[in-house]
């Protein structure tokens, strides 16, 4: 175990333990849960939009520590972005994460997600790690298609 992945699994545990932007905002614009079968995670995450920005976002997450890590650490990347700037994003990582021998570059904005890379490794995680990126990704598209309800949901496949 390298320094790095001390310093990464720090980052990690610091996010679990401590998860920035939990719990639920009442009225939001979009209201959405996504869960991953295969390793038990759920989480129901709430943004607002306006004036095309994601003005605010809290996340309610019940699973491991890497998926609490990687929502945690989302929330703090997207909040207070416009919807462009946080399309970037969730692009930017979900390929990091995706593209086998990345070289994807974060820029500074984005270095807590670094500590993920290295779930990589466990390809049964990445879909831990995915769950609040690919959550968010579907409640933008159900917005821009007028398409939101109560009860919607993401399942990680
Ligand atoms: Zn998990």
């Amino acid at each position: 175990m390298s320094l790095t992945d001390d310093l990464y699994r720090e980052t990690i545990l610091d996010h679990y333990h401590q998860p920035r932007n939990q719990g639920e905002l009442a009225n939001a614009t979009v209201k959405i849960e996504g869960v991953n079968p295969l390793c038990g995670d759920e989480i129901t995450l709430y943004f607002n939009v306006d004036d095309k920005t994601l003005s605010d976002v809290k996340i309610n997450s019940h699973g491991c520590s890497i998926n609490t890590a990687s929502g945690s650490i989302m929330t703090e990347c997207v909040k207070g972005q416009s919807l462009d700037n946080v399309k970037e994003v969730v692009d930017t990582f979900k390929s990091m994460m995706l593209t086998k021998d990345d070289d994807t570059e974060l820029p500074e904005e984005m270095e807590d997600l670094e500590c993920l890379r290295g779930v990589k490794k466990y390809p049964v995680r990445i879909k831990c790690a995915l769950l609040p990126w690919n959550t968010l990704q579907q409640g933008l598209e159900r917005l821009q298609s007028g398409k939101t309800s109560s009860s919607d949901q993401y399942v990680e496949k």
